[in-house]
């Protein structure tokens, strides 16, 4: 018997296209064998529609989302999701959703109130990761090398502006360039690097306007690493891969517009032992913040000093076959439509643990 699956996929934050795209790309692979697939998107405004069939963009290959008020979906606590007219027969879900509400927690205790296994991190994995400050604070208190940072709130800036303490602490502590981003997204939004303190400026405001919470880091002269972890109890770490930007970092730009715009390299330019160091501060890092199923935890390795240091961790990361984290497992042996078979039995796994 085929177990139902629903792909969720779209969603309310600034990753919307991206999930698209990824979601695509699992419906096309997933072994439909074993899985009987419900397409549910999610619009921008975070209403719930059934797809009775996937409808494409052609131009970008991803979804496109239709809303019909008779296929919204409803989520029911202890019930499962329905419409209107039926309730809706699936056994577990697959969030292929990057961001705000979709990464967070938030659609993860939804599901959790339906009493439905999903894959990936469970709820305080979920919001833990999705937080970069928060989740940083974690690491530091487990011993682990993190990028520092100094941490702003918006309530703090717009009584103080560039006088607000954390700022006056960053720009003491580091040196320029700095780096600016907001704690909760992801795909670079509002992420900037500034050269002066006027362009620091210039790059907390714009980054409010993604998240009340904001982070200040040096930029890091390193080599921009990536590791694919996957488990629940017991972790399979992957080689780690390298991300050669070709922009000023691995902006929005460079990770889905320009075709030029980053190298990746697979496998990374570190030796060896650089490669062990860094799988293994990842499994810990994976751990203490809670992550479940599979993650993809984003480090530097700094050459000068021979230190990997910590700089985020995603529980949703992009999903389409060419992105990296499949692409890891892929050259870890796992092919991308074996890899999903995985994650969701990882999934069944966890729920029949947990109850
Ligand atoms: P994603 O989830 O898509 O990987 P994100 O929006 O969560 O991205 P980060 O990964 O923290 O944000 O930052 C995006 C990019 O900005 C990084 O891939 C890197 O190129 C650059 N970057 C971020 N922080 C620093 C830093 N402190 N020093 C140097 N580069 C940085
Ligand atoms: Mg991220
Ligand atoms: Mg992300
Ligand atoms: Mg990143």
């Amino acid at each position: 018997k085929r177990i139902k699956v629903a792909l969720l996929f779209g969603g309310k934050s600034g990753e919307h296209e991206v999930s698209l795209v990824s979601a695509a790309s699992v419906f096309k692979h997933i072994d439909k064998e074993r899985f009987d697939v419900a397409l549910i998107a999610v619009d921008k405004d975070g209403a719930w529609f059934l797809q009775p069939q996937p409808l494409y963009d052609e131009k970008e290959g991803g979804f496109v989302v239709e809303r019909k008020e008779e296929n919204r979906v409803y989520a029911v606590p202890a019930g499962g999701l329905r419409t209107m007219a039926k309730p809706l027969d699936i056994e577990l879900v697959f969030p292929v959703l990057h961001g705000t509400f979709g990464e967070d927690g938030t659609v993860q205790g939804l599901l959790e109130l339906c009493d439905l296994p999903y894959a990936g991190a469970g709820v305080l994995g979920s919001s833990l990761c999705m937080d970069k400050a928060a989740v940083k604070r974690i690491w530091i208190q487990a011993g682990l090398p993190v990028v520092p940072f100094e941490e702003l709130r918006e309530v703090s800036w717009k009584r103080s502006k560039g006088a607000a303490a954390s700022v006056r602490r960053a720009v003491d502590r580091f040196s320029f360039p700095l780096f600016v981003k907001p704690s909760r997204a992801g795909s670079s939004v509002g992420v900037s690097r500034c050269e002066t303190e006027e362009g620091l400026y210039a790059a907390i405001e714009d980054a409010f306007s993604f998240d009340d919470k904001l982070l200040i880091e040096p930029a890091v002269q390193a080599k921009e690493i990536e590791c694919s972890v996957i488990g629940n109890q017991e972790l399979t770490t992957f080689a780690p891969g390298e991300i050669v930007p070709s922009h000023d970092f691995y902006d929005y730009d460079a990770k889905y517009i320009d075709p030029d715009g980053a190298n990746l390299l697979i496998p990374s330019s570190l030796n060896e032992e650089q490669q062990k160091m860094v799988r293994q501060i990842s499994a810990r890092a994976y751990r203490v913040a809670e992550a479940e199923g599979f993650a993809r935890v984003d480090c530097f390795y700094e050459e000068a000093t021979g230190k990997v240091l910590l700089n985020e961790i995603n529980t949703i990361p992009g999903f389409t076959k060419i992105s990296m984290f499949p692409k890891l497992c892929e050259n870890g042996g796992v092919a991308y439509g074996e890899l999903l078979t995985k994650l969701l039995d990882l999934a069944v796994d966890r729920h029949k643990i947990r109850g």
